[in-house]
């Protein structure tokens, strides 16, 4: 089951690559999506050597390795190192919960933020990542189904795309248009939105059978 979703993940970002690569071709070097088309089939690999019974946190172990290893660039090795720091707040018994996704998606963004210094705001992944975590925060989740956060959750991911369009980059390459960088979205971002989609729309199916 944790495989299946990892497999979501992967074949989106496949099927995303030009998109990403036009995205990154406004603001940087036009290789967001090739870098991420190639940590995708380095995580494949990896997965496929965990084997059938890995458990979230062996998938998560896994695919940050890979991608790590794999994957030039800036957004690569931050990725592979959230994944890294996220398999360290699971374990087997982890349930599918939004306690859980806030300690996963808390782990990612707080290790983004050590290695890359970027804040909301600055026009990163992280304009869409610290809005996911803040969904899955107990506050927000009250009186509401798995379902519907996971709803609202993908909201506020899409909301957060939608913002760095309206912002000017601060960190990365794109920094250096300035202002000219605003009515852009920002690929990094776009790529976490498509991560988290992929997720939400395997675990509303996994809710339903
Ligand atoms: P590169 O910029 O080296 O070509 P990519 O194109 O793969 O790498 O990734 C660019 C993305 O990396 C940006 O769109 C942005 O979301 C993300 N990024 C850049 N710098 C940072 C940072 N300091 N913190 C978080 N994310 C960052
Ligand atoms: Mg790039």
């Amino acid at each position: 089951m944790t495989r299946a979703a990892a497999e979501a993940v992967i074949k989106a970002l496949l099927s995303e690559k030009d998109y990403l690569n036009g995205l990154d071709e406004k603001l940087g070097d036009g290789d967001h999506g090739s870098n991420m088309a190639s940590g995708a089939l380095a995580a494949k690999e990896a997965l496929d050597e965990a084997g059938d019974e890995a458990d979230l946190k062996k998938i998560l172990q896994a695919a940050g390795d890979a991608v790590i290893m794999n994957v030039g660039g800036t957004a690569g090795p931050l990725y592979g190192a959230a994944f890294l720091a996220a398999a360290e707040v699971v374990n087997k018994n982890s349930a599918l919960d939004a306690a859980t996704l806030e300690k996963i998606f808390g782990a990612a963004v707080e290790e983004i933020q050590k290695r890359g210094n970027a804040q909301l705001g600055d026009k990163t992944m992280l304009d869409v990542l610290i809005p996911i975590r803040e969904a899955f925060n107990a506050e927000n989740c009250a009186g509401k189904s798995f379902e519907e956060i996971l709803t609202a959750a993908r909201d506020a991911a899409r909301d957060g795309l939608e913002f760095t369009k309206t912002i000017a980059a601060k960190k990365g390459r794109a920094a250096s248009l300035g202002e000219k960088s605003i009515g852009f979205e920002d690929p990094g971002a776009a790529s976490a939105l498509i991560i988290f989609r992929a997720l939400c729309g395997y675990w509303k199916d996994s809710l339903r059978n």
